[in-house]
């Protein structure tokens, strides 16, 4: 059964969704995505090169960028067309981790699929959780049909985690690979310094956050919300359905409505990453109350660069939208 609450991809013109329409947009991207991989170079590395399996592109670029020449990255979601939250991998798919040295997952539930991959393969490679190296915790694969459960997996949102995560994939590539431990902490510098802007662009935002609301169409951007220092609005009815996936109750649209054109947020932060009526109906409620809405997806859309050109430019939309 499909939920409004469902992630895929826009379709150019979603008309106002049946489930005939939903149905239909479902199949269109049976062909979209498949690993990408970027292979290290042999020549250049001082070690041996580690063979990495990504499970999401949202880390498929850090590890990338962390790894140089000594690694060989293959990212198993590497578009924006797949969905996370309903991905089952296909034999390709499973294949990609036969290689592995290295399996580095997001975890908190969001790609069991690939934990399991990972145990299918001999010898077994080192298998890091990201979501385990900064704290949060899976709470039981909470919900496999839809992955968000009870925690919030969206670590990648968080500042403080994608600098512990990238520390974690350093000390284990380094590991991995210890003649290589040299190009890796340069590697580790690089990145740090490309940061700069990300971590720049989140402090002007925390410094004008005092009394600043926002209210979001569901949780995907929460951590960086939270960091930031901005208060959450949302109806709490709303947000629970949301984080489940569920679709909200009618009392609870209407209270989000209302809160809208009351003018109790800011800002309204919205997941082009999840289609379907209520979310568009809630962009809708902004647009007419003078609400900006700022937009954030889920996972980099193709076109949006590095991992830190892509929230950059998400956190320059948010600080253009407060001070509008
Ligand atoms: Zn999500």
């Amino acid at each position: 059964m499909e939920t409004m609450m469902r992630r895929r991809p826009r379709p150019a013109a979603l008309a106002l969704a049946g489930a005939a329409t939903l149905a239909l947009a479902a199949c269109g991207n049976a062909d979209a995505g498949g690993p990408s991989t970027s292979a290290g170079d042999t020549d250049a590395c001082p070690g041996e090169v580690v063979d990495v399996v990504v499970s999401v592109g949202q880390w498929g670029d850090v590890v990338e960028a962390l790894g140089g020449d000594c690694a060989s990255v293959t990212t198993v979601i590497s578009s924006t067309a797949v969905d996370p939250h309903d991905f089952e991998p296909t034999t390709g798919d499973i294949a990609a981790f036969q290689e592995a040295e290295l399996v580095v997952l997001n975890g908190a539930g969001y790609d069991h699929w690939a934990e399991d991959a990972a145990t299918g393969v001999d010898p077994a490679p080192a298998v890091l959780d990201l979501a385990d190296v900064v704290g949060v915790e899976t709470g039981e694969h909470a919900d496999e049909e839809h992955g968000h459960g009870e925690v919030n997996p969206h670590i990648w949102y968080s500042p403080e985690y994608v600098q512990q995560a990238a520390e974690a994939l350093t000390a284990e590539l380094s590991e991995l690979s210890p003649d290589a431990a040299d190009h890796f902490a340069e590697r580790a510098a690089a990145w740090e310094e490309e940061l700069t802007p990300y971590l720049t662009e989140v402090e002007s935002l925390q410094a004008g956050a005092d009394g600043r609301t926002f209210a979001a169409t569901e949780s995907v951007f929460e951590y960086m919300a939270e960091a930031i220092g901005l208060t959450d609005v949302t109806p709490e009815g709303y947000r629970e359905s949301a984080s489940n996936e569920a679709e909200p109750a009618p009392g609870d649209l209407a209270a989000f409505q209302a809160a809208l054109e009351a003018g109790e947020a800011d800002v309204l932060v919205y997941n082009t990453q999840t289609e379907g009526g209520v979310p568009e109906q809630l962009r809708a409620a902004a647009e007419s109350a003078g609400v900006p809405v700022v937009e954030v997806a889920e996972s980099a859309p193709d076109d949006a660069g590095s991992f830190v050109d892509w929230q950059v430019a998400q956190l320059r939309a948010l600080s253009a939208a407060l001070q509008g």
